[in-house]
């Protein structure tokens, strides 16, 4: 059976931890109506993805 060789010290296990720390998500601009969405998301506002009318949207 594997087993690990050398104890995991302290430093590396909260280095190790500190990457699963939850961060807020990135957030961009539509290029079409400029407001705030997430990426690789169609704009819910305009209803825009990569410069084409995806959704519809009834305004
Ligand atoms: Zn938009």
């Amino acid at each position: 059976m594997g087993v690990p060789k050398r104890k995991t010290s302290k430093m590396r296990l909260r280095t190790r931890k500190a990457s699963h720390r939850w961060h807020a998500p990135l957030l961009n601009k539509c290029a079409q109506c400029g407001s705030t969405i997430a990426s690789h998301t169609a704009c819910p506002s305009c209803g825009y993805y990569k410069g084409r009318q995806v959704l519809s949207i009834n305004a």
